[in-house]
């Protein structure tokens, strides 16, 4: 199925129910959203679902969608974020085409705005210090107190902010605020902060301002001056509606329509910036891609295709009402697309060598291995046998209980495309550790089939030991060990998973992944899907595993979850 059959699949939400409405009635001529992230961290799994929701829309209804830094705060942005949040938009599978904007271009254009408001008498310079203006701002039970300063003149208003602005009062001195409402029952217009002064150094702007505009302040005035039809957020910029409102209708321009959905939640990870830079700041993971992490660039580097994100995206859908979803679900997404796309290689991560005692030394046959299973375009190759293999430390067990059906002394498997083979005896060290096991193997199973029609109950993965690639694997759990880290009343960094991140060195691989580049993906048989990570260097792979064969979501499905 192609994308775009794909995305024409894609289910109908209200958000989708109202853009048609709008066009139908001929309120918007075109359909124009845009994705408006401040350059304060990383992209995660949560803008993902806003970057398809705004893309999206404006690819399904023929408009355009414009990806926006909103960079009002100079002190947490930065150009290394800027630039990693256009890497991701891009890997993800959307373009902007001309339409990349900043809100600091619109510096100028606010400021002249505040200017009019304050004109209009619906502005004014407060002295009041910061916890003075929480103290008189009220409570939801309690209306607010006017400030002493809140009916200056016009013309000591348009002085004073003048000033402002040109560097004469110290930071937190005065600030501007609209003048709406101190009784209000909603505290968003109870005369919020438009301007705080702040001697900062801008990424873009430089030291050109130092007064700085309030996010409530720049970005209504940003979709408007951008010509915005569907200014798309999250439900707790309800309740800030009413206010972009009155700025818009207070200036008399373009009006976008404001919607809210549910922001995305996922188990076992966090999804607040501030966490997550935590995470990062404190070390706690090696880096904002840090394959735990829920950021895209940690999602990518983990193993995830975009097409598993976006599809993750079209399942969870689009709604009003807050929701958790389980990260199973996005992992069942990486592995459907895998299992379609990624081709299967042998590989043992904990090896056990393998003496095949009646197989004539030195010699080397080159079998015969399927690529892929569901896509018999991607064809075969060739795996190298010979006398000394590995297969994984846990398929032997000297000792096995009635449930292992792998190997056993005197007991026979299957080696996958290859032999039946038979462990004969088990070589130990000092300390008494199976170091080797000595087996035989039956020429007439060639292939993997008895001609006298004898079963075997196993079939093991194994790498030739002459031919075998040594490489680390590192292996994922969970960042947090409790389904919700941001709902418990201690911290969320006490449930951090310290078993989340294990390393494995010698492991073997098959030769033809002797050459893989970063990013390459594979199923590793009967472990996972695993993906080269950018430390792979020249003939020293290093892979992630994206996820294990186990799906957990199937079963959550068919609870009813
Ligand atoms: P945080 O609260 O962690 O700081 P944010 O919402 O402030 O995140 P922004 O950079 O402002 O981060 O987000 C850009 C856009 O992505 C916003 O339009 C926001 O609504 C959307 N977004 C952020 N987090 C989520 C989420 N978990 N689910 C859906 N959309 C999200
Ligand atoms: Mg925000």
């Amino acid at each position: 199925m192609s994308d775009a059959e794909r995305r024409d699949e894609a289910p109908s939400h209200f958000i989708k129910d109202i853009v048609r409405a709008d066009l139908a009635e001929g309120r918007y001529r075109e359909v124009v959203t845009r994705f408006p992230p401040e350059p304060n961290g990383y992209l995660h799994i949560g803008h993902a679902k806003s970057i398809c929701l705004n893309f999206g829309l404006a690819e399904e209804f023929g408009g355009r969608c414009h990806l926006r830094l909103d960079d009002t705060n100079p002190e947490t942005e930065s150009m290394e974020y800027v630039r990693a949040i256009q890497e991701d938009v891009r890997w993800l599978g959307f373009d902007w085409g001309e339409h990349l904007y900043f809100a600091s271009d619109y510096f100028d254009r606010l400021y002249e705005w505040a200017v009019e408001l304050i004109k209009k008498g619906k502005a004014y310079v407060d002295d009041l210090s910061p916890e003075e203006i929480r103290a008189y701002r009220g409570t939801l039970t309690e209306p607010g107190r006017e400030s002493p300063y809140r009916n200056r003149s016009v013309e000591e208003n348009l002085d004073l902010f003048e000033r402002m602005r040109r560097g004469e009062f110290p930071d937190g001195s005065k600030v501007l605020r609209a003048k709406i409402d101190m009784a209000s029952g909603n505290l968003n217009l109870r005369d919020p902060v438009m301007y705080r002064i702040k001697r900062a150094t801008h990424y873009r702007t430089g030291d050109a301002w130092c007064l700085y505009p309030t996010y409530d302040w720049a970005h209504g005035q940003s979709d408007s001056i951008e010509g915005i039809t569907h200014s798309i957020c999250t439900l707790e910029f309800e309740d800030h509606r009413p206010l972009y409102d009155w700025f818009l209708d207070a200036l008399g321009v373009h009006h976008p329509r404001q919607i809210e959905f549910a922001r995305l939640r996922l188990t076992y990870t966090v999804m607040s910036k501030r966490k997550l830079t935590q995470l990062v700041q404190e070390g706690r993971v090696a880096g904002w891609d840090d394959p735990r992490m829920p950021t895209i660039a940690g999602l990518r580097r983990r193993g995830y295709t975009p097409e598993a994100i976006r599809d993750f995206c079209s399942r969870i859908g689009v709604a009003k009402k807050d929701s958790v979803v389980d990260v199973a679900l996005l992992e069942h997404c990486l592995r459907e697309d895998l299992n379609r796309r990624a081709e299967r290689r042998m590989a043992v991560l904990r090896p056990l060598r393998v003496v095949i005692e009646n197989y004539p030394e030195g010699q080397v046959e080159e079998l015969e291995a399927v690529n892929n299973p569901e896509d018999a375009s991607a064809g075969t190759r060739k795996v190298p046998f010979s006398r000394v293999l590995y297969i994984e430390r846990d398929d032997f067990m000297e000792d096995p209980p009635k449930k292992f059906f792998r190997l056993a002394p005197g007991r026979e498997v299957r080696l996958r495309y290859a032999y039946f083979v038979r462990c004969t005896d088990v070589v130990k060290d000092e300390n008494g550790e199976v170091v080797e096991l000595r087996c035989t193997y039956d020429p007439a199973t060639r292939g993997g089939d008895a001609p006298d029609g004898r079963k075997v109950k196993a079939t093991l993965h194994w790498v030739s030991a002459a031919h075998a690639v040594d490489a680390e694997v590192r292996l994922y759990d969970r960042l947090f060990t409790e389904p919700n880290p941001d709902g418990l009343k201690d911290d969320f960094r006490e449930h951090l998973n310290p078993n989340s991140l294990e390393v494995l060195t010698g492991c073997k691989l098959e030769p033809s992944l002797g050459s893989v580049e970063p990013g390459e993906r594979y199923q590793f048989e009967r472990l996972g899907y695993f993906a080269a990570d950018p430390d792979t260097g020249p003939g020293r792979p290093v892979f992630n595993r994206a996820v294990t064969l186990r799906d957990t979501w199937a079963k959550v499905r068919a609870r009813g979850g």
